[in-house]
């Protein structure tokens, strides 16, 4: 293994922490052992569902679980303007489009547009591109009128600029993984409620931090596709990917806040030692 890793852990504060966060930040951490550094990052773009409290709660389990970080913690809500720069760059090259589309819209449509399946590799449903064929002063027209709109990649021409044939992601361990981000569609690069989304901001961020190794888990591999393709548009640094299986329940359910996994707090609370907790977690020191 390459030493000096740079890694991070980067959780969106929408809830509690629980055992999967304590697993997936000292699988980041460990990688960052024998001279790397290991950094923290706040991932609060989305205003409505992230909390204050829940930033507090998290740095304050994860300081109690023996989890320790380089100083300068960084938040994501604090830093649209840079993301906005990133949107004028791929902008200016005509890569992306505002999409006027509801929800209901992009389901009506894609419907219609497609026969079964229709989903990306993530789920999402797969967008079939009725705002990519609008013209300019319709476009303008719209935004001038004040209606509400997103922006999308044009996967299709961005595609198109690489300069390879094939675009691969680094897994640590492994090598070169052949992607396709084409199977995604023109994916959302900025929400109407959220100036930026997850894809831009996390592989801005990564590059903006000089993170060299980035881990998650397991269910965001297939993503990894869309995140090179920013990388190669915007010409930011490759990084090594690494990703971690999901700790599941006793259900044999994975771990969510959203199903009331657990909380750290809460075993805190139970009496149940740090140790223990990283116990819990599968983590050893
Ligand atoms: N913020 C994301 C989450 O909590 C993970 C960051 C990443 O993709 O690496 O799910």
């Amino acid at each position: 293994m390459q030493d000096h890793w740079v890694t991070r852990f980067a959780p969106s504060p929408t809830g509690p922490l629980h055992l999967g966060h304590i697993a997936a930040a000292f699988f980041a951490r460990r990688h960052a052992d024998h001279g790397g550094r290991f950094l923290l990052r706040i991932e609060d773009i989305d205003t409505v569902r992230c909390r204050e409290v829940f930033i507090r709660e998290a740095l304050d389990d994860l300081t109690w679980t023996g989890l320790r970080w380089e100083a300068g913690v960084l938040r994501q809500s604090e830093r649209f303007p840079l993301y906005q720069q990133t949107l004028d760059a791929l902008r200016h090259e005509g890569l992306i489009y505002p999409c006027f589309c509801s929800r209901a819209d992009v389901a009506r449509e894609a419907a219609a547009a497609f026969s079964a399946p229709h989903h990306a590799p993530d789920g999402s449903l797969l967008y079939p591109g009725t705002c990519r064929h609008l013209d300019e002063a319709e476009r303008a027209q719209r935004i001038v009128a004040g209606e509400p709109y997103a922006l999308r990649l044009d996967a299709q021409k961005a595609l198109d600029r690489l300069s390879t044939p094939a675009l691969t992601y680094q897994e640590l361990n492994r090598g070169p993984v052949v992607c396709h981000p084409g199977l995604f569609g023109d994916v959302v690069l900025a929400r109407k409620d959220t100036p930026a989304s997850y894809h831009l901001c996390v592989t801005h961020d990564d590059a903006a931090q000089g993170v060299t190794l980035v881990t998650r888990g397991e269910e965001l591999r297939d993503v990894t596709a869309v995140h090179r393709l920013l990388q190669e548009l915007m010409k930011w640094p490759e990084p090594v990917y690494a990703f971690h299986p999901l700790l599941i329940d006793s259900a044999g359910k994975k771990l969510s806040k959203r199903d009331g996994a657990l909380s750290i707090k809460a075993m805190r609370e139970s009496g149940m030692s740090p140790e223990e907790v990283r116990k819990a977690a599968g983590v050893t020191l």
